[in-house]
């Protein structure tokens, strides 16, 4: 398939002034120099610990966030850089479900409005046409049609997360950014919400960027699976190879802290154990950033980033070891 969206290069440095007066001013380097494609159709799981820059990677792609540098191409166009008004078309064709089901719905306003209100945004549809669609839409995620003069605390958090869902597909999006989707609903919910986004998916031909912090909620759903740490990529590759055959010891690390033994995974990458807590984004370790949790890290690391390197097939990893 066709490339949909591409990544290049992207950094988002967030300032962060110390003390009141003269304080230097500090960046936290949120997203640094991170690349890679979505192919249309495709799923693309984006996972790593909190504070590893997933997110704002994802809002930064939909330009809730300006990049500080590096480009975002969508269909052709470079939109990292393009002004609000240019921008206006692509903000239909590109949405965001978020993490928190409670707080991402407006709580004064039915679910009817809540839907419609993208529609009304973009002036896609009113009246009678307007109220036909909201339908159609809570129809489509499992809702029913008289929800729609009900309001966001009349419902469970998976109910509210198909509202989300319903609501960013009002506009007839082709790429949706799922943040993290299912993180906050029972476990007995999750698998609902993520079957009912594929079949949504193949129904609608939707592409994903699927944000999670546990490589688990990803492997099915995703065609390929990106991990992040400190706000660099650090291996990408096919979700089944990803898991079965992961070069980066920071990946190997978070498959072995998966509790489920898998025998699909080598023994060898079975009894790593994650040590010691991420470092401050505002003050990241020099060279590989992995360095001070890395139990093969070696003179090198501490001088030179690795670099994204293709290990075979499109699987990428940086790390000096390969
Ligand atoms: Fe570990 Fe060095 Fe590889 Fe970083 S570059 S993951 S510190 S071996
Ligand atoms: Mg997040």
């Amino acid at each position: 398939n066709e490339i949909l969206l591409e990544v290049k290069n992207l950094k988002k440095y967030f300032p962060v002034r110390k003390g009141f007066f003269g304080g230097q001013t500090q960046y936290v380097q949120a997203v640094d120099d991170v690349s890679f494609f979505i192919r249309k159709g495709e799923t693309l799981g984006l996972v790593g610990e909190s504070g590893c820059g997933k997110s704002t990677t994802g809002r930064t792609i939909i330009r809730l966030y300006n990049p500080t540098a590096g480009e975002v191409i969508f269909g052709g166009a470079e939109i990292g850089h393009m002004k609000e008004n240019d921008l206006h078309p692509f903000r239909k064709k590109m949405q965001m479900i978020f993490q928190d089901p409670y707080a991402s719905l407006n709580s004064r306003m039915t679910v009817g409005d809540i839907i419609g209100e993208a529609l009304d945004i973009h002036n896609l549809a009113t009246g009678k046409e307007r109220l036909e669609i909201i339908h159609e839409l809570l129809h489509k995620v499992g809702l029913n049609p008289d929800h729609a003069v009900r309001y966001p605390h009349e419902f469970s958090g998976g109910q509210r997360q198909r509202i989300g869902i319903a609501r960013s597909l009002a506009v007839r999006p082709e790429f949706i950014i799922c943040d993290e989707p299912i993180s906050a609903l029972d476990v007995s919910i999750q698998a609902q919400v993520v079957n009912m986004l594929e079949d949504l998916q193949s129904e609608l031909g939707l592409t994903y960027l699927f944000i999670a912090h546990d490589l688990s909620m990803v492997r099915h759903i995703s065609d390929r699976v990106g991990v992040m740490y400190l706000g660099k990529l650090v291996e990408l590759a096919d979700s089944e190879e990803l898991y079965k055959n992961p070069v980066h010891p920071y990946t190997q690390a978070l498959l072995s802290s998966i509790p489920i033994p898998d025998p699909d995974v080598s023994k060898a990458n079975q009894r790593i154990l994650l040590e010691g807590d991420v470092p401050s984004p505002l003050n990241p370790p020099s060279g590989c950033r992995f360095r001070t949790r890395c139990k093969y890290a070696m003179p090198k690391c501490a001088e030179a980033m690795p670099e994204m390197k293709d290990v075979g097939g499109g699987h990428m990893a940086a790390c000096h070891l390969l």
